[in-house]
């Protein structure tokens, strides 16, 4: 956790969600089946705990467990939820928070019915909401603002209608979210109005489908039909014919996360229009364009290293392209280890050099990010210990110097390497003969986008969203909460 002035990743809300969702209202067949096999496709985003709520048109039904999808469902667990009309979440696993009591979709019922809901993202002013909301005899059973959430639209649904309810809560909770919603029997999809985290709809043979990666959309046999847009409320038909769409709120300027694309999101998603994998290979070009170096041979830290990798060789023309690092995939990722001296080990038991790539050669190996510096610096020491004669590194992303509040585990300020280092410095402390970062600029291009539409708080230290003891980067506040809110 962070010291001093500087708050928690978190900004107090608890917990940081990172996490996977999925919506789905199918005509005449259950919706947990399809549910489960979408949260295999989304499991990248998240492995600490599984659920599903379903609707029978009569109630909910749900199981949540702790692990991944696999192990948190049994065939009887998938079977006993009934009902065309269901919701899914895969969550992320952040240190300090392993408890069952933020697992989710989050369920609640009241005079209106039933809620079901599964976030991705984190609301900067859940604290504020809650305790207005705490004051008023809401009684909170967890930390999360998944909960605020759950609340705060539950107290707008029994004063308005669906629509109106969900843009009233949109107006008081700020930070970012992409939420699966489910009211009663009917599914419905949410992205603030920024579009930090990406959110789309699918169609299937017998219905609709919302799910953060097209990749869960591509698992079903469906076809991806859009993006939800930033501000948008989509709820799907509840006989699964179709979908209506309400721009609710409306903002000129977006701020989608650049590193869903660096890192986060799968390679063969489509966000907003990309091609994951695509951006991933013209990074690797630009990186070649902005700082290339020549070597014997270039190779990837593997798995999220590859497609900037395959860019940078290409653009290189000639140079040796090799996978000369084997990765043992039964190691889990460095980032959920407990102390430094676990994710060293962990590095050496996950990544293996092929000495015959690398003897005696000049090597370069590329990854998206360094975060700790933990992994670079490991790297550089096995593959001068496998007889390289330079070892130079190459990063797909800019230097990660600030915290995430959004949503994405990306330790604190401290840890952060880059946070108080300059490139040569950090390239002397992971031993490395030259380290180069992109710049943001060639981030914006890649992605297809204007530079002042991305989130890029983790790298500027400025953010898209009014964050306590943080500058922001555009004209945005936290809405007023309290007394003097008009009420519609
Ligand atoms: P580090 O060793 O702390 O510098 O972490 C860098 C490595 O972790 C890179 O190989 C990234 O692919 C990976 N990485 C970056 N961001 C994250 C994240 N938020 N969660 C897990 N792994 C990450």
């Amino acid at each position: 956790m962070s010291s001093g002035r500087e708050p928690a990743p978190t900004a107090g809300n608890g917990p940081t969600e990172k996490c996977g969702v999925i919506g789905l209202s199918l005509s005449d067949r259950d919706a947990a089946f399809p549910a489960y096999y979408g949260m295999y496709a989304l499991q990248h985003r998240g492995q600490e705990s599984a659920g599903i709520v379903t609707h029978d048109g009569f109630q909910q039904h749900q199981h949540i467990a702790m692990g991944l999808v696999g192990e948190a469902f049994e065939e009887s667990d998938i079977e006993g939820l009934t009902g065309t009309a269901g919701i899914g979440h895969v969550r992320y696993p952040t240190a300090g928070s392993v408890d069952k009591s933020n697992a989710q979709p989050f369920t609640v019922s009241f005079k209106g019915g039933s809620l079901a809901l599964s976030h991705n993202g984190n609301l900067v002013n859940a604290d504020t909401i809650r305790d207005e909301l705490a004051d008023v005899g809401h009684a909170f059973t967890s930390d999360g603002d998944t909960e605020v959430i759950a609340h705060d639209l539950a107290r707008n649904l029994l004063e308005s209608d669906l629509i109106r309810a969900v843009e009233r809560t949109m107006t008081r909770i700020h930070g970012s979210y992409s939420l699966t919603i489910m009211h009663d029997d009917a599914v419905l999809g949410v992205r603030d109005p920024q579009g930090n985290r990406p959110l789309v709809i699918g169609e299937l043979d017998d219905g609709y489908v919302l799910a953060s990666e097209s990749a869960a959309i591509d698992t079903l046999d469906g076809t991806t039909v859009r993006d939800v847009h930033p501000g948008e409320l989509v709820i799907l038909q509840e006989d699964g014919s179709g979908f209506d769409a309400y721009q609710l709120v409306e903002h000129d300027q977006h701020a989608h996360c650049f590193f869903e694309y660096v890192y986060f999101a799968r390679p063969d998603s489509v966000i907003d229009d990309t091609l994951v994998y695509e951006v991933r290979r013209d990074l690797g070009r630009k990186l070649w364009e902005e700082s290339g170096v020549e070597s014997d041979v270039v190779m990837p830290v593997p798995d999220s290293g590859r497609a900037f990798a395959s860019g940078y060789a290409e653009a290189a023309d000639g140079v040796d392209f090799a996978e000369g690092l084997m990765k043992n995939r039964y190691v889990g990722r460095t980032f959920i280890m407990p102390n430094q001296e676990a994710r060293e080990r962990a590095v050496r038991l996950k990544l293996n050099p092929i000495r015959s790539t690398v003897e005696g050669r000049t090597v370069t190996i590329i990854d998206d990010s360094i975060v700790r510096g933990t992994t670079s610096k490991q790297l550089v020491s096995l593959i001068r210990d496998a007889g390289a004669e330079e070892v130079h590194v190459r990063i797909g992303a800019p230097p990660i110097r600030a915290p995430c509040y959004m949503g994405i585990d990306m330790a604190t300020r401290e840890e952060l390497i880059a946070a108080d280092m300059d490139p040569s410095t950090i390239a002397e402390t992971i031993e490395a003969d030259s380290l180069a970062y992109l710049s943001t600029d060639a981030v914006a291009a890649a992605i297809g986008t204007d530079r002042s539409n991305l989130c890029m708080g983790c790298v500027t230290g400025e953010y898209p969203y009014d964050i306590e003891g943080e500058p922001t980067d555009r004209a945005v506040s936290r809405p007023a909460i309290g007394e003097d809110e008009p009420r519609s």
